[in-house]
């Protein structure tokens, strides 16, 4: 245990309080269960699908009701401590490197003076299972709300293991519902990686590529039936 751990025993929900502030204690409604109920959101769905664009709506819609957050993200396709989207939207964001506690980095920005009402966590498939269960924290013990954006599985069809998490823990699983398209026109489902224009069925878990067509490793969008066979279908 981290001494961050030992030092969240009592209530620590914006301890800087702010002019709108109105305290843990009594932020309860007459039946006694509390008005601002956090939560742990985790969106998934196969690459293409829009996710890093819903995560950076879900900030712009937060942050116009006067909400305050903050942007994770980890091995954006940009390389850069920020989230990009394929629909061309960027947004800042902070990287989480396998050294960064949530917690702390919320209560830094506490400390700080700045508040804290939410974070959206682009790429959280990425990220460990410990940051997964910092975010579990992050909602139960500081009323902090957390929007997971990422891939369930990997090119493998296994799911990452903060992926796994987030659905053993999370108080709302989502599936994106735009949908991505396999070749052949059914719902895409999985993300083959193609090296050498052939179906990787092994290598590392993460390997950074795109889906562009010119890519020394690239990841597409398959139906179940054509990632089983590794048909890539027609070439584009
Ligand atoms: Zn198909």
């Amino acid at each position: 245990m981290t001494d961050d751990a030992a030092a969240a025993p009592t209530c620590l929900a914006r301890p800087l309080a702010g002019p709108d502030d109105v305290g843990c204690a009594a932020a309860r409604g007459v039946d006694g269960r509390p008005l601002h109920a956090a939560a742990l959101r985790f969106f998934w769905g196969p690459m293409d699908c829009g996710k890093s664009t819903m995560a950076l709506q879900m900030n712009y819609n937060h942050a116009r009701q006067g909400r305050r957050g903050l942007v994770t993200t980890r091995i954006d396709r940009s390389l850069g401590p920020q989230v990009t989207t394929r629909i061309g939207l960027s947004h800042t964001a902070i990287e989480v490197t396998d050294d960064l506690d949530l917690r702390a980095l919320v209560r830094g920005r506490w400390d700080e003076g700045v508040r804290v009402d939410y974070l959206i966590c682009d790429e959280a498939s990425f990220y460990t299972v410990a940051h997964v269960e910092q975010m579990a924290e992050l909602v139960d013990s500081y009323d902090v709300d957390v929007y997971a954006f990422g891939l369930a599985t990997d090119f493998r069809s296994c799911l990452f293991p903060a992926a796994q998490r987030l659905f053993e823990l999370a108080d709302e699983v989502a599936r994106i519902q735009v949908e991505v398209l396999c070749w052949c026109g059914r719902e895409g489902l999985l993300n083959a990686r193609v090296v050498d224009g052939r179906v990787a069925r092994e290598g590392e878990q993460v390997v950074i590529g795109d889906t562009v067509d010119t890519a020394e490793v690239r990841y597409q969008v398959l139906c179940r039936r054509h990632y089983r066979s590794g048909d890539l279908g027609p070439r584009r």
